[in-house]
């Protein structure tokens, strides 16, 4: 397979962990083929995108067939699994930090939080889930140390763009930031943002306003 991971448009890209989690299930259990509409319902991503974007993975789905689990599965380890683990940061070792501590996406063989770190001295020194945590002070030190090229901040709002600002020294190039607060970095930096509160007000939102049943399908 020799399709060019940048041709595919970043919407799509954004849609293959979801595609690969599910491809993997099946195969995990042994399916052979996958039709769109199985995927569209698993994913709910409808049944057109699905068809364009594994159009972009040279992936053509055959009438009364499907699409074959074994060749997604590869295009998708291809794509998606680098051979180098991208090394990760947890700034804010609050509630949700710890959280994430935990979990650590186990799921995702190519990303690991290694390391950990908050401002709040009673944290630093300890260790969560087998993650050393460090004080913010020592973040340019320690990241450079581990070559850690992305960082999820679960830190308070007002604390955000202070943190990002020495991430950046850190050789930092990818932030997921949970904070609400917008934070301005060089162009060669990444950020993507996710508001909990937000989405979960959206989500109330869309139930009032647009019940499921009178949405067009
Ligand atoms: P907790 O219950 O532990 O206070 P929380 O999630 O309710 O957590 P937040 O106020 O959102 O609390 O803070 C999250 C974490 O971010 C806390 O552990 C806090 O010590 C840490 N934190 C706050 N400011 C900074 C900073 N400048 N640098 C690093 N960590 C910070």
């Amino acid at each position: 397979m020799d399709i060019e991971p940048t041709k595919i448009p970043q919407a799509t890209a954004k849609r293959l962990p979801l595609y690969y989690r599910f491809i993997n299930n099946l195969h995990s259990k042994g399916k052979q083929r996958v039709s769109s509409k199985e995927l569209s319902e698993a994913v709910k991503v409808d049944s057109a995108t699905i068809r364009r974007d594994f159009s972009y993975f040279g992936a053509l789905g055959k009438k009364g067939y499907g699409y074959n689990v074994n060749y997604l599965l590869n295009f998708f380890r291809e794509t998606l699994d680098q051979d180098e683990t991208t090394n990760v940061a947890l700034i804010g070792v609050g509630n949700l930090g710890t959280a994430f501590l935990h979990y650590n996406f186990k799921k995702n063989n190519n990303t690991k939080i290694v390391m950990a770190f908050d401002s709040d001295e009673s944290k630093v020194g300890t260790n969560i889930a087998g993650i050393p945590v460090y004080h913010i002070h020592d973040v340019v030190e320690k990241a450079k140390e581990q070559n850690v090229s992305v960082a999820i901040m679960t830190v308070p709002s007002f604390a955000a763009q202070g943190i990002a600002d020495q991430l950046m020294e850190a050789g930092i190039i990818g932030i997921l930031n949970f904070t609400p607060a917008r934070i301005s970095v060089p162009n060669h930096v990444r950020v993507h943002h996710i508001d909990l509160a937000v989405e979960l007000q959206s989500l109330v939102y869309f139930l009032k306003h647009y019940p499921l049943d009178e949405e067009e399908q």
